[in-house]
C-alpha cells in the first residue's frame, strides 16, 4: 500500500498570522493595492509592519497596522528589526502558522489555508521557496575574533514563507525579543537569511520547499492562467531591468492594473462588487 499521507489538520484562515513587510513610502503605491485587493477579505489574519504613523491606515485595519518604530532605511538592520517584531506580535497572537510576506505580494488565503492544512502546526514546518538553487554560504561571528563557515538553505521572504508555531517556539532564544538581531549581526544577512539562519542551521530543521510561493525574481510569465488560483503567493516588479507581471488577460488591461493584482482577485472572487461582469473576461 502506499504510504499515508501526511496528518492533515482542519484549520481555517483564523489559524494564519500574515504578517506584511512594508514602509511608509510605500502605503500609497503599495499597500493600498493588498488593503483593495487580497488584504480586504482577510482583515482579521492580516497584520501590517510598517514604520511610521498613518491615520488612513488605521482607519482601514485598526490595530492590525503595527508601528515598529524601526528606522525606514533599507539597511539590514531596519529590516530585521521589522522581522523581530512580526515575530514577537506572532508568539503573542497564539496562532497556528506563521506566514510573512512583502508588500508586492498577494496571497491567495483560501490556497494557502489548504495548504498549510498539510502539515502539523505543532510539528517542525518551515515552508517556501529557496532564494538561491544552492545553499548560501556566510561566516557566523563567534565571538573573541572566531569565524565559522555555515552552508544552509533559506526561503526568499520575497516569495513569502511560513513557520508552523511548534518551530517558531523553539526559535525563540536566537528570534524574539532583541535575540533577532544579534543573530542577524552575527551572519550579517539579510532578515530572510536570519530566519533560514536560525532554522536549518542552528535548529536543524530543513525548509520544505514549494513552488506555489512566487517572487520577482523569477519569470512571472511562467504562471499561466489556469494554474492562477493554485498558486499560494503571486508578485510583480522588475526583473533582469524589464517589468515582470503574470500574464493574464483579465478584467482590467496592464495600463489599469500594471501588477495584474486587480485582474487576479476579480478571477478569484468575481463577487467583487468593483470588478466587471465575469461574461466581459
Ligand atoms: N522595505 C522596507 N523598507 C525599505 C524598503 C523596502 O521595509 O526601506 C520593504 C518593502 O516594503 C517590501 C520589502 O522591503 O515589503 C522588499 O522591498 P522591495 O520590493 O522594494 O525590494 P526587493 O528586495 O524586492 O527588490
Ligand atoms: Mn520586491
Amino acid at each position: 500500500p502506499a504510504a499515508d499521507p501526511p496528518p492533515a489538520e482542519d484549520i481555517s484562515a483564523d489559524d494564519i498570522f500574515i504578517a506584511v513587510k512594508t514602509t511608509k513610502k510605500f502605503h500609497q503605491s503599495r499597500l493600498n493595492l493588498l488593503l483593495d485587493t487580497w488584504i480586504s477579505r482577510n482583515m482579521q489574519q492580516t497584520y501590517i509592519f510598517t514604520d511610521g504613523e498613518d491615520e488612513e491606515l488605521k482607519k482601514k485595519i485598526g490595530n492590525h497596522a503595527i508601528n515598529t518604530n524601526c528606522s525606514a532605511a533599507h539597511s539590514r538592520q531596519a529590516l530585521s528589526c521589522k522581522m523581530a517584531v512580526e515575530y514577537d506580535k506572532f508568539i503573542e497572537s497564539g496562532k497556528k502558522w506563521f506566514c510573512h510576506v512583502d508588500d508586492d505580494n498577494y496571497v491567495n488565503v483560501r490556497t494557502l489555508v489548504k495548504f498549510l492544512s498539510q502539515y502539523p502546526h505543532t510539528q517542525d514546518m518551515y515552508l517556501g521557496k529557496p532564494s538561491l538553487d544552492r545553499p548560501i554560504e556566510a561566516t557566523e561571528r563567534l565571538g573573541d575574533n572566531k569565524m565559522k563557515p555555515v552552508n544552509f538553505w533559506f526561503a526568499t521572504g520575497g516569495a513569502g514563507f511560513c513557520v508552523s508555531r511548534g518551530l517558531a517556539l523553539k526559535m525563540s532564544p536566537w528570534a524574539s525579543g532583541g535575540h533577532f538581531m544579534n543573530t542577524a549581526e552575527k551572519i550579517r544577512l539579510p532578515d530572510d537569511c536570519t530566519i533560514g539562519y536560525i532554522i536549518e542551521s542552528v535548529l536543524g530543521v530543513p525548509l520544505t520547499r514549494s513552488n506555489l510561493f512566487h517572487s520577482h525574481l523569477e519569470n512571472l510569465q511562467l504562471v499561466s492562467r489556469s494554474e492562477i488560483h493554485k498558486q499560494i503567493t503571486l508578485s510583480y516588479g522588475m526583473f533582469e531591468n524589464k517589468s515582470n507581471i503574470i500574464n493574464l488577460k483579465g478584467a482590467f488591461p496592464v495600463e489599469e492594473d500594471p501588477s495584474r493584482f486587480k485582474s487576479v482577485h476579480c478571477l478569484l472572487y468575481p463577487d467583487t462588487p468593483w470588478c466587471p461582469p465575469q461574461v466581459a473576461f
